[in-house]
């Protein structure tokens, strides 16, 4: 944590951290959340999904130490784009929640300055702090991997449950969200598993859409360089047909999906 001395004198409903750990930013993303977004992707996750694509994001100790200043002056310089496109900031990782102070602040600047807010998480960590962050949020995108507890372990290696919960509090805030499902063949696709979750996310009021996103094999080379196993180097990606009939079945739940 980095103090610059300077006591403020409007007291924050969030108490308040100056910087915080990121991986990296991007400055015209069209993928996390409605349309042109400037993106942070914050540093560690406790997650392991066989299929990360940023898996020298999941370290809790590397990346970079920066302000919330410094990231607010950079946000600001891409508020026409945003403007024009109905974009704005999200936060991605890694794994945002876990550093709730950070990004709950870094979230509260931009609502100030009128930039619509993004949150993109497994909603796996830290529930009480979380529902602090929430008050600065516009928009929730939740991954979540699977609905069949065991494949969710298998997925991820750790517990489903806490990730359900995050979603019900959203529901209960009534928290505008996207739901994201990542199908895998061999993996997250058997016909329980995307029945479960189409059941449990038709029953949450708050949720818009379900982001279907098919499994690719971009994050490989990552794995590779950092002399990883890449779990997953003999998987396909799902065949038109399957992506079919797993969009029907979250349609059967009167899901909108994209
Ligand atoms: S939650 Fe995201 S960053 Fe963390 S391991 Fe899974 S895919 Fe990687």
């Amino acid at each position: 944590m980095v103090f610059n001395g300077t006591a403020s004198p409007t007291p924050n409903p969030i108490s308040t951290t100056h910087s915080g750990r990121i991986h990296s930013v991007e400055t015209c993303g069209t993928v996390d959340g409605p349309g042109v977004r400037f993106i942070i992707f914050t540093q560690g996750c406790l997650l392991r999904c066989q299929y990360c694509h940023n898996p020298d994001s999941r370290d809790l100790h590397s990346g970079t130490e920066v302000t919330v200043d410094s990231l607010i002056t950079e946000i600001q310089k891409y508020r026409s784009y945003m403007n024009a496109s109905g974009g704005g900031l999200t936060i991605t990782g890694g794994e945002p929640l876990l550093q709730p102070e950070f990004i709950g602040e870094v979230f509260r600047r931009c609502q100030e300055l009128n930039i619509h807010t993004a949150l993109d998480t497994s909603g796996y960590p830290k529930f009480e702090q979380a529902k602090e962050v929430l008050k600065y949020v516009n928009l929730v995108l939740l991954d979540i991997k699977s609905f069949d507890p065991k494949i969710y372990h298998d997925v991820t290696h750790v517990e489903l449950e806490p990730t359900l919960r995050f979603a019900r509090h959203l529901n209960e805030i009534n928290k505008p969200t996207w739901v994201r499902f990542v199908l895998v063949p061999n993996l997250t696709d058997a016909p329980h598993n995307v029945e479960g979750l189409a059941q449990f996310v038709a029953g949450l009021d708050c949720v818009e859409k379900v982001e279907l996103l098919p499994f690719h094999q971009m994050g490989q080379y990552k794995w590779e360089q950092m002399g990883l196993n890449y779990p997953l180097k003999d998987t396909e990606p799902p065949t038109d047909e399957k992506i079919a009939e797993v969009r029907g079945i979250f349609e059967k739940y009167g899901l909108k999906v994209e």
